[in-house]
């Protein structure tokens, strides 16, 4: 009998999709060795954390998350991973409970590494105390390319085809907690993505930390990523999930426009407006060739989804600056904004900047764009409705409507009594009625 048999594990996801995915395969790997997911209110004998280090915020979360966890699961082998993990091993691997804690480049021995010190514990017994160890390597080293193409917490899958940054904007601490950019061969992606669909995925969204970086260590590009995975029969809808904007091509759009399953749905990360903001960021377009991009991809695809992320109140950034963002994002035609306020990281480039924006001018100018967002998000809703549309409809939450998302992300709603829950992961035709009460999301009737 395995040495892991009838054990059960209790995971924790923090942070973006490239760490949901990520669990999800570390989970498929432990199901693999016999481990099962405990059942809510169930005492895990294995704890997985993967943590998030986007903001000093974020740490928090993640050590009160670990503090949690090894509360609610007394005497469990606790693993802690991610990218807090690696930036700040010592910390983590010394608070109480935690057994290992492992480090990007690691997390390619995370079988071998359960295995061995999984034994040990079982050697030391009741009352054993935890091994409090951690694995890392520097930044140089990190090579590893964790493959990982697993379904998420509802309907869609996550595809990972890409891993790590070169590009260290000042702000940022991702280039030191995942490595330089690496990716999966095509071949392999195809592979995954065909068994995928094989296990009845329908929707995969391609994340990755860089992935217009795609190639660079296998010597291929994007867009015959993208042209390959557009071939794998089953897949009826893939998304994209960010794009730095310099990495989008004419060609790209083209190939998105003209595509089998490619959606009409954009995530650019704008951070901000302003080009002396942009340069202080290290960032490598101005607003100018934002805007280009946004025009091209509208004269191509008039009803996409355009979704842009902005930075608000980084070092530097005066009040000009800002309403240099404000004026370029209102007069763009964009569907929603995702606001970040600046949070200062440890190592960065950006602490060298002297002027400092204080909390509650950071908390004014977010609000400024989350109410530009939501006439934003409102008029892309308004516009759309009394037309047809195709939706993916996702398993709904107990005594909730049928919900799901159209081919250019119009989150829509359905009434629970024109579906079942066996119309999970089912693309239904749909006319759009009419914005509900809050402007969230898009009333729907079933067509068929
Ligand atoms: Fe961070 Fe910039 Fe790389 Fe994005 S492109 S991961 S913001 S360094």
């Amino acid at each position: 009998m395995h040495i892991f048999s009838g054990k059960k594990a209790a995971y924790l996801t923090l942070g973006c999709k490239l760490n949901f995915s990520e669990t999800s395969t570390i989970g498929r790997m432990l199901q693999e060795m016999g481990v099962r997911t405990a059942r809510e209110g169930e005492r895990a004998d294995i704890c997985i954390i993967n943590t998030c280090s986007v903001t000093d915020v974020a740490d928090h979360k993640c050590r009160q998350a670990i503090s949690r966890m090894v509360r609610a699961n007394e005497g469990a082998f606790v693993v802690v991973t991610g990218c807090y993990a690696q930036l700040e091993p010592e910390r983590l691997s010394s608070m109480e409970g935690v057994d290992l804690v492992v480090g990007t480049h690691e997390k390619a021995l995370m079988r071998q590494l359960l295995t061995e010190r999984w034994t040990e514990a079982l050697e030391a017994g009741v009352g054993r105390k935890p091994l409090h160890e951690h694995l890392t390597s520097e930044r140089k080293d990190i090579d590893s390319f964790v493959a990982s193409c697993a379904r998420g917490d509802r309907t869609r899958w996550f595809l990972k085809v890409q891993d790590g940054c070169d590009r260290f904007c000042t702000y940022c601490t991702i280039p030191m907690a995942r490595g330089k950019s690496r990716n999966a061969p095509i071949s392999d992606l195809v592979a995954q993505t065909r068994e995928a669909a094989c296990e009845g995925a329908m929707e995969i969204v391609i994340t990755g930390v860089n992935i217009g970086d795609f190639g660079k260590s296998t010597g291929e590009n994007l867009l015959d990523l993208l042209e390959r995975l557009d071939q794998v029969e089953g897949i009826k809808r893939f998304r994209i999930s960010s794009l730095e904007p310099d990495h989008i091509s004419d060609q790209l759009i083209d190939f998105i426009a003209g595509s089998r399953a490619f959606m009409p749905h954009f995530h650019l990360p704008l951070q901000s407006g302003s080009d002396r903001m942009l340069r202080l960021m290290g960032r490598h377009y101005g607003q100018s060739l934002f805007a280009q991009k946004v025009e091209a991809i509208r004269a191509r695809m008039p009803e996409a989804f355009i979704g842009v992320d902005i930075m608000v109140g980084c070092r530097g950034e005066t009040p000009d600056m800002f309403e240099e963002t404000l004026l370029l994002l209102s007069n763009l035609d964009v569907s929603k904004l995702h606001v970040f306020p600046y949070s200062e990281r440890p190592g960065t480039a950006a602490l060298k900047i002297p002027l400092k924006v204080d909390d509650e001018e950071k908390k004014r100018r977010s609000r400024l764009l989350l109410d530009l967002s939501d006439r934003k998000m409102r008029s892309f809703y308004e516009r759309h409705v009394g037309r047809e549309a195709e939706v993916l409809l996702e398993r709904p939450q107990q005594g909730k409507e049928m919900h799901g998302f159209t081919e250019n992300y119009i989150r829509v709603e359905l009434p629970l009594e024109t579906g079942s829950m066996e119309d999970d992961n089912q693309i239904v035709r749909v006319r759009l009625r009419g914005l509900n009460a809050d402007d969230s999301l898009v009333l729907a009737e079933r067509l068929e």
